[in-house]
């Protein structure tokens, strides 16, 4: 006898047509809500997210299979906790598909039935792996929400209905088929070997009562499984559209590139949903409220306002009130967790639904992004609702206020005369040259080495500066610096907010720099890396940049540096800090290391939140030069976890990175425990007096 099963067993003729006519309802409800979302997001700004299609569909695909970004080493559990129920659901949601394909299409119009045999034993068994695996996944989801309660997570009644959905429709699934199992004695039994017990288990109940029971637990099955197919679109359940559409569609340009902006637009920055590109108002919806944004996020985990999470689910709750019908009743805002203001679609986006705290907040370290399972871009929101306060309503915290008036007339953040960008080669042994000296003698350079404000003026910074140029000297690199031509890249000014100022200062760095036909550049700030990098591209300023660590790295590996055992500087237990402008959003982790293990006498301690879960100074998107205003304070959270790994040094390679662990190690009071040391340094102290020259 072929291996096989009745289709709809125990289920009426007049039954079955019923069954059909049930689902038209919940599948209405579900494309009513998905329209419904895409016609919120219809609202904003049109942005081209379909180029290298291909591309984008492999790596969405990818992703979405094999959970790329979810199953992860710090992120085990979670991971696979979700993969679990991924897999157990959609093969369980394939299998009903391939029953319905076989009773309506392969039968009646093709005459050829495919579930039987090996396939049909088959199915079985991966039916029950699938169960199995959904069962363990909402077992593990409810124990993470109920029981371990992480400080990232937030369990909404949405979070437990979902999960109680998915729990009730796999311990029905199994119900049903042992009850069929029991009913029919099938021979193949055990080939569903999840049930099989309880199949076994219930041959002792009356036939009459088994199939009265069959027949009560499928309908109830049924009605579960309809119930829970018209929610999904009004509930976190819709991730599995807004999720995969939001990875397609992602940004594809270097995480470091904040978009351009239209400077002539009628606004500039975001105060109304509107003025968010449609793909940022979908990324809203993509939401899966893991939490993992909150994980490496040095606001959430020193006590601020901002929870890049809840930053996300304010403004996507504000998006379902502003929605229309459902929205706000069975929508989002119903689920968004936390919220702290009132709801509603009357209300202000800045001040009313995200506080001007949160706003001023975010470091833009870019923790966030680099966790999001779902490529939600956290910081290009931030960053567009700072443009809007500081652009178009002129508000902006107070310390700022110097700080732009300073670059608008001095180019530099400190209010320094330019005159005095390139005091420090007074202290150089060797000259160093300026490119204009360089262009007027009729030669070239190798290299701009573009010093930035940092290191040209704050003095603990140009002892940064001048290891770096010695290094390049003592390694034969042909170099010059622009002096006093040089001035701000603009990426303080543009990370929070002011386009306008971040505009001019970029202009005039590309004009100076292609005046001088400048082909390479290399920089100690990775601030001034990223933005030369990533954002002068959009400018007409293309280069080949490069961070003084990959350079310095290079000479090292080459033998362009001899280094000496004999450096007191360099000497014993060093930590690395990757700053966040350099490792997460420029992928350069390894060089700095490299460095470190080709320093004589350096043993290398990590520290426990490294490479792309580095945990920011506190320094970027403008608050080296801002003030904290609540919870404890990021640099020294970072300090303390330096000095538990017992290093004596904490390297960096950031000029903004070297300021903070300065200013936090003073705060806690661990000098001379702990030093903050720039690898320019390292190297410099551990050059040999007379190097062999290449
Ligand atoms: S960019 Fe950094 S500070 Fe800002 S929300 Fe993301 S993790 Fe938090
Ligand atoms: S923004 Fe991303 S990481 Fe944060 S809760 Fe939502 S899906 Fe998770």
């Amino acid at each position: 006898m072929m291996p096989t099963r009745e289709i709809l067993f125990n289920i009426g003729v007049v039954e079955t047509i019923l069954v059909y006519a049930l689902m038209i309802f919940p599948l209405g409800l579900l494309a009513y809500g998905l329209a419904r979302r895409a016609s919120r997001w219809r609202v904003g700004q049109p942005a081209n997210r379909l180029d290298q299609f291909g591309r984008r569909l492999w790596y969405a695909v990818r992703m979405t299979l094999m959970h790329g970004r979810i199953v992860r080493p710090r992120n085990l559990y979670g991971g696979c906790m979700h993969a679990a129920i991924f897999t157990g659901f959609i093969t369980l949601l394939a299998g009903t598909l391939l029953v319905m394909i076989e009773t309506d299409v392969s039968v009646p119009l093709l005459g050829v039935s495919f579930f039987q045999g090996a396939f049909y034993l088959g199915f079985k068994l991966a039916m029950n792996v699938a169960g199995l695996l959904l069962l363990g996944g909402v077992g593990m989801a409810l124990y993470r929400r109920l029981v371990l309660r992480p400080a990232t997570q937030q369990t909404s009644g949405d979070d437990l209905l979902l999960l109680c959905f998915l729990l009730l429709l796999a311990v029905q699934g199994f119900s049903v088929q042992a009850l069929r199992l029991a009913l029919t004695r099938d021979t193949w039994a055990a080939w569903s070997f999840a049930s099989y017990p309880l199949a076994q288990a219930l041959q002792l109940l009356p036939r009459d009562m088994l199939t009265w029971l069959h027949h009560l637990t499928w309908w109830t099955h049924f009605a579960t499984a309809l119930t829970f197919l018209g929610y999904i679109a009004y509930s976190k359940m819709v991730h599995p559209f807004t999720a995969f559409a939001n990875v397609l569609l992602r940004r594809l340009r270097p995480r470091g590139e904040l978009d351009a902006v239209d400077l002539e637009g009628e606004t500039i920055g975001a105060s109304r949903l509107e003025h968010f590109s449609r793909p940022q108002l979908m990324s809203l919806d993509a939401c899966l409220h893991c939490g993992r944004c909150l994980e490496y996020c040095p606001t959430f985990n020193t006590g601020k306002a901002l929870r890049p999470r809840d930053l996300v689910l304010e403004i996507a709750g504000y998006q379902a009130d502003s929605g229309g019908i459902f929205s706000g009743v069975l929508g989002e805002d119903a689920n968004a967790g936390r919220f702290r203001r009132g709801r509603g679609a009357d209300r202000e986006l800045i001040g009313g639904v995200v506080s001007k705290e949160e706003i001023w907040d975010c470091t833009t370290c870019g923790a966030c992004m680099e966790q999001c399972p779902v490529h939600i871009e956290h910081v290009p929101l931030v960053v567009s609702l700072r443009r809007n306060l500081v652009m178009e309503q002129n508000e902006f915290p107070p310390e700022l206020a110097p700080v732009f008036k300073s670059l608008e007339r001095l180019g530099n953040p400190y209010q320094n005369v330019p005159a005095e960008r390139g005091a420090w080669v007074k202290r150089m042994a060797q000259p160093v040259p300026l490119m204009s000296e360089v262009a007027a003698a009729g030669k070239s350079v190798d290299y701009l080495f573009f010093v930035g404000c940092v290191g040209s003026y704050v003095s603990r910074n140009q002892k940064v500066t001048i290891a770096l140029a010695t290094i390049l000297q003592r390694a034969g690199i042909s170099f010059a610096i622009l002096g006093k031509e040089e001035s701000c890249t603009g990426d303080p000014a543009r990370r929070v907010g002011h386009e306008w100022l971040a505009h001019q200062l970029a202009t005039k760095t590309v004009e100076k720099l292609n005046a001088y036909n400048v082909k390479k550049v290399v920089t100690a700030c990775a601030h001034c890396f990223n933005a030369l990098r990533n954002e002068y591209p959009q400018l007409g300023g293309n280069y080949d940049v490069i961070h003084h660590t990959e350079l310095i790295s290079e000479l090292i590996a080459a033998g362009r540096l001899t280094l000496d055992a004999a450096s007191a500087v360099a000497q014993g237990k060093v930590t690395y800090h990757d700053p966040c402008y350099l490792g997460r959003y420029n992928g350069v982790f390894d060089a700095p290391r490299r460095i470190l293990d080709a320093l004589p006498g350096v043993e290398v301690a990590e520290m426990p939140r490294n490479r792309s879960h580095s945990f920011c100074c506190g320094g970027g998107g403008g608050h080296a030069m801002m003030k904290e205003q609540s919870g404890s304070r990021i640099n020294v959270t970072r300090v303390r976890e330096a000095l538990e790994t017992g290093a004596q040094v904490v390297a960096t390679s950031c000029s903004f990175c070297t300021g903070m662990f300065e200013d936090g190690i003073g705060a806690e009071n661990a000098t001379p425990r702990l030093r903050a040391v720039d690898l320019a340094e390292l190297v410099a102290a551990s050059l040999r007096e007379s190097p062999e020259q290449p």
